[in-house]
């Protein structure tokens, strides 16, 4: 017996049951992996089931507007990749509706990196590479006691040369699928229940003692911290709201932002300098939303104003109305507290 038979035979009586598990098709891999970059197995499931019963293939996807893609991927977040997703359905339509069989060129297509197109290769070709996401690299680690922080590209290749001698002949997307489910449930970041595990008579850390120590991973810079004030711009019982142009969060609804946290006064000063006369400025509260490398610290004003005009280009929308467009998760608790407050007859704080 070596790894990767102990493994495949601890898989098939221990696998995870997902609804994306079981398909050989790329198209409903890509899906799932490129969601499950970003989301806990659990949590995506929904979205997986969701998101293929609006675009069952390639070319419903394809067709689709992109405001339906975004709408489709709304809550999931890091929504360049929902994008990217579009792109690449467009390309891979074009083309027949062929995914290409290997690794080497499903990376030229947009959105789809090292990872992905292991993933993808892997469990719909059978092409022996390793999946080197966290799971993998935590597992592999562990197994050959690699001490060395991984996030140095060379450590990185050897962990990748070691996953890759790890892959049988066939079923290298089992293995692929065996390693992840291995990582966890049972090889978990910073715990270890090494008794339970098919591995531990092959596990270097493990026979040194300390494997939950592994890996080595220099700490990421914390986010740069933003201001934000959001004005939830109302009148007349319709709210307004604004399409980003910013990279960040581009193409997807917010409401009026402004960089800096101000007070009722300097709202009521900036809207006037703008031609818009508010009625009222109520604070409702704080919020903050963590993006990879931003931390949104959000302000939240309901400002009435005494016509529907805004200082920029957008749209205004009512109650039922704000549900259609995509809003990005940042936008999760103002949104809640526009729809408590839309309705109130009068705001506090008047000026
Ligand atoms: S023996 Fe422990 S550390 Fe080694 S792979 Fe198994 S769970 Fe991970």
């Amino acid at each position: 017996m070596n790894i990767t038979k102990a493994l495949l035979t601890w898989y098939d009586v221990n696998k995870r049951s997902f609804a994306f598990r079981g398909t050989k098709d790329p198209y409903a891999i890509w899906i799932s992996e490129i969601m499950l970059q970003q989301t806990r197995t659990e949590s995506a499931e929904g979205y997986y089931i969701r998101f293929l019963r609006q675009f069952p293939d390639v070319f419903s996807l394809a067709q689709a507007q992109e405001q339906q893609v975004l709408k489709a991927w709304e809550g999931l977040g890091y929504y360049t990749r929902a994008r990217n997703l579009h792109k690449t359905a467009k390309i891979i339509a074009q083309r027949g509706g062929e995914f290409p069989d290997n690794a080497q060129e499903l990376q030229t297509l947009p959105g789809i990196g090292p990872y992905t197109a292991a993933a993808i290769a892997s469990i719909a070709y059978d092409q022996p590479l390793p999946a080197m996401d966290g799971n993998l690299s935590r597992v592999i680690s562990r197994l050959y006691d690699i001490r060395e922080d991984i996030a140095i590209p060379s450590v990185r290749r050897r962990l990748f040369e070691l996953g890759e001698q790890l892959m049988p002949k066939q079923r290298a997307g089992d293995m692929n699928q065996a390693l992840m489910d291995l990582g966890a449930t049972i090889c978990l970041p910073g715990t270890a229940d090494c008794g339970r595990c098919p591995l531990n008579s092959f596990c270097i850390a493990y026979q040194e003692g300390e494997p939950e120590r592994l890996p080595v991973l220099t700490k990421k810079k914390p986010p740069k911290e933003i201001n934000l004030s959001v004005l939830l711009l109302h009148s007349e019982g319709r709210i307004f709201v604004t399409r980003r142009s910013e990279a960040l969060l581009h193409g997807l609804c917010v409401f009026y932002l402004i960089e800096h946290i101000i007070d009722e006064r300097d709202i009521n000063k900036h809207l006037l300098s703008r031609h818009i006369t508010p009625l009222s400025i109520e604070k409702l509260g704080t919020a903050r939303h963590v993006f990879t490398h931003r931390l949104w610290q959000m302000t939240i004003y309901l400002v009435e104003l005494a016509a529907p005009s805004a200082p920029i280009k957008g749209e205004w929308l009512s109650l039922p109305q704000l549900s259609e467009p995509p809003f990005p998760t940042a936008m999760r608790v103002p949104m809640e507290m526009a729809v408590r407050h839309l309705s109130r007859p009068a705001s506090a704080n008047r000026i």
